[in-house]
């Protein structure tokens, strides 16, 4: 049988995006409630991966489907396409599965061309709305279909402006079309060597394999990339009947949001222009008008949009971006989907529809990407230091954005590859300009509305972003913009302030953001569900105090070798790794201990009673020494007096000494804590007296001392024992009832995963360092790999995404299940976690919690986030395996280090 390929919208619902894309799925089912939609159908996803299938050709069949369609179009239209007395006009309009605003390509106005153009100007008694449709599509056609860059048609468009001294499109009369679309005609020749096509039946094919194509465009693929959504989706096409928003002034066109995209707040929100089309809005080639005005430019149709709109909401509880034209007074629907938001708004739209009673706590907790909550978490301005304002724009995706100016996406690629903040500066952005704004800090645009593309993609990605900024001209092509007399060049600092809309001239400083309202709300709901813990990664007291903050439940990474790098102490560190004998490097290391002491008191302090992992020492020594070359060059200046050369040459041969061949796989971690027992001695006996200080002063500590890099149980063996034997002897017998300590250790050595029944012998707990387990997993080295063919790798599908990201579930997930269960089986109450970079991504989290880890550890302004996916984990996946009680199981672990010590 032959399988249905096209669908009339009446065929169609809001449950087959899969199949009619998002886009025509919402259509049929905006139609089937009885919403004004102009009729037309939609050809499958699935006759687009089959074209592809076919080397790009459309097939009989599929061509057979499509006409009949359009046979039953026209008989409901009472028009016929190509049909000079009673013209059908139509869209082709692509429409994937998951939404991509922009992305793809739309044609308007089918079916015109020399006859039936003429039909329609007598049809209508608008000469000038005809020639006007014929001029659009044949731009859009010529650049869609045949790849003629836009620039040449607008270029003469706006020649012909100039000669005949209209200002705006509506200036322009009947005949200033015509000649317009001679002159396109020429363009056609000269940039496609071919006509622009007269015969309607091959503009309709050759407009649908144009947008079957435009999922492979360059765009699009970048899009998808940046989104995760996989190619093998492919795109549906609408085709529709025309509705007509550039009839006249009883005629517009516009987007309005259901509530406030930026904001959140439940207010009407959208802008429209009269007499337009299609994407006239969108595209910023006019600045439009809010939607508040349309209530008194058309109040009958303002009524009747809005109930829509609040309909369409209630219908799909959830925030609506719709399209809608106005022809001659009658209001139709062009599309609905849920509108894309900034963070805030999504937080604030989720928790007010739990209040008016349209979601579940639940519900409204799926409804938040993780992800976003840094944008939340991101910074504004600090007021004070504003002294000069360059103007004033919309405000359209806000934070702060800090950099320097350049005029084109490539530019804004290559200075932030080479390490430079920039803000991307354009008159308008299209979707070509799509990798500037993915690496720019910011977007500053002079046309276009809270709606145009630059806004909408800005906010997607959580850029902060200012548009329609009038004041400023931009002339990309000279690389300057100019405000009044003041101009200002690529490369000038400026600052962007996406909340208000004001462009600042300097670097301002920024501050950090607080927690709104419906973020603690939020958080509160996912705490009242989740079971992973959330720790935080904190090297110094600061850090702790953001953490808790945050909502950490503990720290679950203090990196310790952060805390020699200051100014006062590197120096001691540097003697005490020079130093010729025990005796001196003793000595240096009690200079340390006091101020390692006083960061944990610190640590401790700020954390109150809840646990804290400590890992001793980690990097090789020389990472504390200067670089050869370096003291080369010292050694080479002038007048360095004797006694320092020596010390200089001293420390060349030491820096020699230590020189390793792959310091990564080298003498570090535990490794040096066996090799030099006195640097991890100090840091113990740091750990045990800043816990006894703070104890005695009445607080409670929870220590947990983790062993770097162990790969053999012999190396955890003869550590534990050091730090057991040290504890008892800073604590006395006493002293270890009142402070409970464990000691664990890194699982970051593949070795360590696969023999961990006998590593826990000697743990408390288990906590994998997937930074370094992905390293020694893969034997890939991060930097070499992110710096040479991670992304060659990804492009290219090697690997479905960048492990370091996102942690690889095959590999080195497997190796987590596999020591958490060995683990687990030999010592029921084991502590589980994840430390590194993946306890903030929300993939990797979903992974810890099935896997029934007790906890993840991540940097202090993910924890939001890390607590938002730990709760969307047990909601989507229940409760983990096996669900342990972990609060009993702190005690027995408690227990467990006060019968070793
Ligand atoms: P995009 O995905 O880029 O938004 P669309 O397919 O939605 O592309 O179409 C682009 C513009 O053309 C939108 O403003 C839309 O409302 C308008 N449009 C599309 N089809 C029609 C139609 N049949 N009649 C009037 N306007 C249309
Ligand atoms: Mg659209
Ligand atoms: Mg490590």
């Amino acid at each position: 049988m032959i399988p249905k390929q096209v669908f009339s919208f009446r065929e169609g619902n809001g449950r087959m995006k899969p199949l009619l894309g998002g886009k025509g799925a919402n259509l049929a089912e905006m139609a089937r409630i009885g919403l004004p939609v102009p009729p037309g159908f939609t050809i499958t996803t699935e006759a687009c991966l089959h074209y592809f299938e076919q080397g790009n050709f459309i097939s009989d069949d599929l061509s057979r489907q499509i006409f009949e369609a359009l046979q039953r179009l026209e008989k409901e239209k009472g028009q016929r396409y190509g049909d000079p007395a009673r013209p059908l006009l139509v869209s082709v309009r692509s429409g994937s599965v998951t939404s991509m605003p922009g992305m793809m390509d739309t044609i308007l106005n089918l079916g015109l061309n020399d006859e039936t153009v003429e039909g329609l100007a007598s049809l209508t008694n608008n000469p000038r709305f005809a020639y006007d449709c014929y001029r659009r599509l044949m731009q859009m056609f010529g650049n869609v279909v045949l790849d003629i860059d836009s620039r040449h048609f607008e270029h003469l468009l706006h020649q012909l402006k100039k000669e005949l001294g209209a200002k705006h499109d509506q200036d322009i009369t009947a005949d200033g079309w015509i000649r317009l679309i001679s002159d396109y005609k020429q363009v056609f020749i000269l940039k496609s060597g071919r006509p622009f096509p007269q015969d309607v039946t091959e503009q309709l094919k050759l407009a649908v394999e144009a947008v079957f194509k435009s999922w492979h465009n360059p765009r699009a693929k970048v899009y998808r990339k940046i989104n995760n959504i996989p190619d093998s989706q492919g795109t549906a096409v609408n085709i529709q009947s025309m509705v007509f928003g550039n009839m006249g002034d009883d005629s517009g066109t516009g987007v309005v949001f259901t509530r406030n995209p930026s904001t959140g707040e439940n207010t009407f929100f959208g802008e429209y222009l009269i007499n337009a089309q299609g994407e006239d809005v969108v595209a910023g080639v006019r600045t439009p008008l809010t939607i508040d005005a349309l209530k008194t430019d058309m109040p009958e149709i303002y009524d009747q949009l809005f109930q829509a709109a609040k309909r369409l909401e209630r219908h799909y509880k959830d925030m609506q971006d719709i399209e809608f034209t106005v022809e001659a007074n009658k209001l139709y629907l062009l599309q609905t989907r849920s509108g894309k938001r900034t963070a805030q708004a999504s937080l604030k739209i989720a928790v007010q529809m739990v209040y008016e009673g349209l979601l579940s706590k639940r519900e409204a907790l799926l409804r938040i990407e993780p992800s976003h909550l840094d944008q939340l978490l991101h910074r504004g301005i600090e007021e004070s230091a504003v002294n000069d304002l360059l103007a004033t724009g919309l405000p359209a995706s806000p934070g702060a954005a800090v950099g320097q100016l350049v005029f084109d996406a490539d530019t804004a690629v290559q200075w932030t590859n080479a390490g430079k903040a920039v803000i991307l500066a354009r008159p308008e952005t299209t979707p070509e300009d799509i990798h500037g704004v993915l690496s720019a800090e910011g977007v500053l645009t002079s046309r276009g509305g809270m709606t145009s593309h630059a806004a909408v993609v800005a906010r997607g990605m959580g850029k902060p972003c200012v548009c329609g900024c009038e004041e400023i001209l931009i002339q990309a092509e000279e690389k300057m913009m100019t405000i009044g007399s003041r101009v200002l060049e690529e490369g000038e600092w400026i600052t962007l302030d996406g909340a208000s809309g004001r462009v600042i001239s300097g670097s301002i400083p920024l501050r950090e953001a607080e927690m709104t309202a419906e973020l603690l709300e939020m958080l509160e709901w996912a705490d009242e569900i989740r079971t992973l813990r959330v720790y935080a990664n904190a090297d110094n007291p600061q850090d702790a105090k953001i953490a808790r903050k945050m909502g950490a439940q503990g720290i679950g990474l203090c990196r310790t070798e952060h805390m020699f790098f200051s100014p006062s102490r590197l120096p001691v560190m540097q003697r005490m790794i020079l130093a010729d004998t025990a005796e001196e490097r003793r000595e240096a290391l009690q200079k340390l201990l006091p101020m390692q002491q006083s960061d944990f008191e610190g640590m401790f302090r700020e954390m109150d009673g809840l646990p804290v992992t400590i890992r001793l020492l980690d990097p090789p020594l020389h990472e504390f020494l200067p670089n050869i070359a370096e003291l080369q060059q010292r050694l080479n200046e002038q007048g360095i007096m004797e006694e320092e050369q020596s010390e200089i040459r001293k420390l060349i041969r030491t820096v020699r000494c230590l020189h390793e061949t792959n310091p990564m796989l080298g003498q570090r971690g535990c490794r040096l804590g066996i090799v030099y027992p006195e640097i991890y001695d100090m840091q113990i006996e740091a750990i045990f007296k800043a816990a006894s200080r703070c104890i005695n002063e009445g607080s409670a500590v929870m220590p947990e001392i983790m062993i770097p890099l162990v790969g053999h149980e012999n190396e955890l063996k003869i550590l534990r024992n050091l730090v057991d034997f040290v504890a008892e002897q800073v604590l006395g017998k006493e002293g270890m009832r009142t402070c409970p300590y464990k000691v664990g250790t890194m699982i970051e050595v593949p070795r360590a995963a696969l023999t961990a029944k006998q590593i826990v012998a000697h743990a408390d707990f288990f906590s994998f360092g997937t930074n370094d387990l992905t390293q020694l997993t893969f034997g890939y080295s991060r930097d070499d790999a992110e710096g040479k063919f991670l992304t060659h790798y990804t492009d290219l599908k090697v690997l479905p995404q960048n492990p370091f990201q996102v942690l690889d579930e095959d590999g080195v997930g497997q190796l987590i299940e596999l020591a958490a269960t060995a683990g687990r089986s030999v010592k029921p109450a084991l502590k589980t976690g994840i430390c590194g970079e993946h306890g903030g991504d929300k993939q990797s989290i979903a992974f810890c919690h099935r896997t029934g880890l007790d906890y993840v550890s991540c940097s202090p302004y993910r924890i939001p986030l890390a607590r938002i996916a730990a709760a969307q984990a047990f909601i989507e996946h229940g409760s983990a395996g096996d669900k342990r009680q972990t609060e009993s199981g702190e005690k027995a672990l408690v227990g467990f280090a006060i019968e070793r010590g």
